[in-house]
């Protein structure tokens, strides 16, 4: 098991208080332990075996399964600030890793499109299923299912070690005491980085229009004006669908941006259906590696490199990340491996440089890989036969080039 065992010691009342330790101000203090009488001094030991900075996917992914190994007490600190609901787009390959996220999936694919003015490209997998998930359906689970890890508002300002493992101090003066400390606090981009923004609708059309049965994971037949730009469509049923808009740029585009995107493009793909709008998502994702410039204990999620600097996709790396921690008892690895790091980075120079030619470049590498192969490569740590595939599938001067011009191209 990654969390030592929890000291089995009586629970100290007036300094730790079950774990959040209120600090007297005039000693000598008084220390009492339940079920004794005497005054003894209080032992230095952690009152929490894990403090988990952060409620977010990784955060609370952890939690559950850390309060599933009852190793002892757990708290997730966030300071709760709202966290609107979006899908989780990710490939599954039925693996434990993925066992929490599994039953809630809204729908599940094993074919998915990328589409540009030449045509489609459909890869079929037979061992991944794409699946989406409401990401508030989701957390709202892991919160409601963990009665005995103590969920607290609050933001974390340092984590020092001590003896026992360590003191995490919060903003507001709360102190805790814990065996282990996981960090899940995103990252800071780095300036003028490439993002990920996008705006999507959940929309009901009044006819049967989408094909349910394959994913669009990019749709190029959009306005390149703004930057790298395609429609990602999920089709949950016949009718119902996210339908998003995302461009890779550096800079954010205002709302009625994308939303006159989607607009057009429904009007131009399904002219004759009617189109209700049920709700909205929107997001930026930073398309880099991403340092964190310090660390309280040991990192998890973003800020353990679970991102796909490539794509911006991160959940089944956070949820493998969190089965390494706890089912398999070793470190939060980074969402790909050195290799496919260095790939995702040639990528996005290429990006930078010739953004006019992504339509062809991701319509080629999925062209020159099938479901299962594509699958592997985007979850990371694929293998070798895949990723020669995808190489030889690009144009070679292009991504040469790039990978010969070093960082800051
Ligand atoms: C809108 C959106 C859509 C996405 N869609 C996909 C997708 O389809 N597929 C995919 O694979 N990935 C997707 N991602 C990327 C990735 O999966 C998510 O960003 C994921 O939520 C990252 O999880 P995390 O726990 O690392 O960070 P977060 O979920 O951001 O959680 C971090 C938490 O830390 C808390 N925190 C910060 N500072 C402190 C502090 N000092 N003390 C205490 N708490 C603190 C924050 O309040 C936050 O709740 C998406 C991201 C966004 C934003």
């Amino acid at each position: 098991m990654a969390v030592r065992s929890w000291p089995r010691r009586p629970a100290c009342r007036v300094w730790c208080g079950g774990g959040e330790c209120r600090r007297p101000t005039t000693p000598p203090f008084t220390r009492r332990y339940e079920g004794s009488q005497v005054s003894t001094p209080c032992p230095d030991t952690p009152a929490l075996a894990a403090a988990v900075v952060g409620g977010g996917c990784a955060g609370l992914t952890l939690a559950h399964r850390l309060a599933a190994d009852q190793n002892g007490p757990v708290a997730v600190i966030d300071p709760g600030d709202p966290r609107p609901d979006h899908i989780w787009g990710y490939w599954d390959d039925g693996g434990e890793d993925l066992a929490l996220a599994r039953p809630f999936g809204e729908a599940a694919w094993r074919q998915w499109a990328v589409i540009d003015h030449g045509g489609k490209t459909v890869l079929t997998s037979n061992n991944f299923w794409y699946r989406a998930i409401s990401s508030a359906r989701f957390e709202n689970y892991l919160r409601a299912t963990m009665p005995a890890v103590r969920q607290m508002r609050g933001t974390v300002a340092a984590a020092t070690r001590h003896a026992g493992g360590y003191r995490v101090a919060l903003a507001d003066g709360r102190e805790l005491r814990a065996a282990r400390v996981f960090d899940s606090r995103p990252p800071a981009p780095p300036a003028g980085v490439l993002l990920q923004h996008f705006a999507g609708w959940q929309v009901r059309m009044d006819q049967p229009v989408f094909d349910p049965h394959t994913a669009i994971l990019m749709d190029f037949r959009v306005s390149q004006e703004a930057g790298v730009h395609f429609i990602y469509l999920l089709p949950f049923s016949a009718e119902n669908a996210l339908v998003e808009s995302t461009v890779f740029s550096p800079q954010v585009q205002p709302a009625s941006w994308y939303d006159d995107q989607i607009a057009t493009y429904l009007a131009a793909h399904y002219p004759t259906a009617g189109v209700t709008i049920s709700s909205r998502e929107a997001g930026v994702i930073p398309l880099a590696r991403l340092r964190p410039d310090g660390v309280f204990g040991t990192a998890v999620g973003m800020r353990a490199a679970a991102l796909r600097a490539s794509s911006g996709y991160a959940f089944s790396q956070i949820q493998r990340q969190i089965a390494d921690l706890t089912v398999r008892g070793g470190g939060a690895r980074p969402g790909c491996d050195a290799i496919e790091a260095w790939m995702d980075q040639v990528l996005l120079r290429v990006l930078r440089g010739a953004p006019a030619r992504a339509p062809e470049i991701f319509t080629r590498a999925a062209a020159a890989l099938d479901g299962d192969a594509f699958a592997r490569f985007m979850r990371g740590y694929g293998d070798w036969p895949g990723r020669l595939r995808l190489m030889s599938g690009l144009p070679m001067g292009l991504f040469l080039a790039a990978a010969l011009g070093g960082a800051g191209r």
